[in-house]
C-alpha cells in the first residue's frame, strides 16, 4: 500500500465526465512529470477509462472518482473497491460535492465507501466543503465539522487518508478563498481530530497554473485537487512542475 508520508505534496486531477481514448493517449504522450519524485501525481479519469489508463500510464498513480458503498452483491451498475484494486487503482475520490448535490450522497454513505476503499488498500480522498449560502450564513466550520464527523471513518487504522477541502462555490467558478482563509480552514480541519495530524489535506476549487504554487505552499495545505485545469495538459504540467 502506498504510504502518504513518503510524499511531500499531492496533485490530483479530477477529469469528471470528460476524456476519451484519444484524449488519454495524447495526455500521456504530452504530460511532463516533475523530476521531484516526492510529488505524488494522481489522475482520475472516468471509470470506463481506468483500465486503459492503468495499462498505459507513466509515473503517476491512477484514481477513481467514485466507488460503491457495497462490497459486492445485487447492486446493478455499481463498481466495488475490490474491482478498482484489480485495475491497479490506488486512490479514489469520495463525497465530491457534485456527488453530494446531484446524486444526493450522504455522509454515512461516504464513510462506508471510504471503509471499503481502505479495506482494499486504496486511499480515499474524502471531499468536504461549504456552499455559498452556508458561507454567507457564517456556518462554514459547523458544516465542515458535521461532514468530518460523519463521513470520515474513525478507526485508528485510517491514517492513510486524504481530505480535500473544496468550497462548493469555488469549484469551476474561477473564485477562490483568500490564501489566509484556505490556510485557516485547513488548520481547522487538521485540529478537528488528533488523528487528522496524519492525514493529508488538499485544497480544491479553481486551482490553476497561476495560483497553484502559492496555495500549495501554504503551511497547512498538502496539495491540490484540480478539475478544469487538469484537462489542459500544458496547464496541468505547469501546476505539477512549479
Ligand atoms: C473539482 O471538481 O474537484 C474541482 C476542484 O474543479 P475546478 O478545479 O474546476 O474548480
Amino acid at each position: 500500500m502506498i504510504k502518504l508520508d513518503n510524499f511531500s505534496s499531492f496533485f490530483v486531477a479530477n477529469w469528471k465526465l470528460n476524456g476519451n481514448f484519444q484524449f488519454i493517449s495524447q495526455f500521456i504522450a504530452e504530460i511532463s512529470l516533475p523530476r521531484d519524485k516526492s510529488k505524488c501525481i494522481v489522475i482520475c479519469p472516468t471509470s470506463i477509462h481506468l483500465y486503459y489508463m492503468s495499462k498505459n500510464k507513466k509515473e503517476f498513480y491512477v484514481g477513481a472518482q467514485n466507488v460503491s458503498q457495497h462490497k459486492d452483491g445485487a447492486f446493478t451498475g455499481e463498481i466495488s473497491a475490490d474491482s478498482l484494486s484489480d485495475l491497479n487503482v490506488n486512490f479514489c475520490i469520495v463525497g465530491h460535492s457534485e456527488r453530494r448535490q446531484i446524486f444526493c450522497e450522504k455522509n454515512e454513505e461516504i464513510k462506508l465507501k471510504s471503509v471499503n476503499l481502505i479495506n482494499n488498500n486504496l486511499i480515499p480522498i474524502i471531499c468536504v466543503g461549504e456552499t455559498l449560502e452556508e458561507k454567507e450564513k457564517g456556518i462554514t466550520n459547523d458544516i465542515l465539522e458535521e461532514q468530518l464527523k460523519k463521513s470520515i471513518p474513525n478507526s485508528s487504522n485510517f491514517e492513510n487518508t486524504i481530505i480535500a477541502y473544496e468550497p462548493v462555490w469555488a469549484i469551476g467558478t474561477g473564485l477562490t478563498p483568500t490564501n489566509e482563509d484556505i490556510d485557516d480552514t485547513h488548520r481547522f480541519i487538521r485540529e478537528h481530530n488528533d488523528k487528522f495530524n496524519k492525514f493529508k489535506i488538499l485544497y480544491g476549487g479553481s486551482v490553476k497554473a497561476d495560483n497553484a504554487k502559492l496555495i500549495t505552499s501554504l503551511l497547512n495545505v498538502d496539495g491540490a485537487l484540480i478539475g478544469g485545469a487538469s484537462l489542459k495538459t500544458d496547464e496541468f504540467t505547469k501546476i505539477i512542475q512549479d
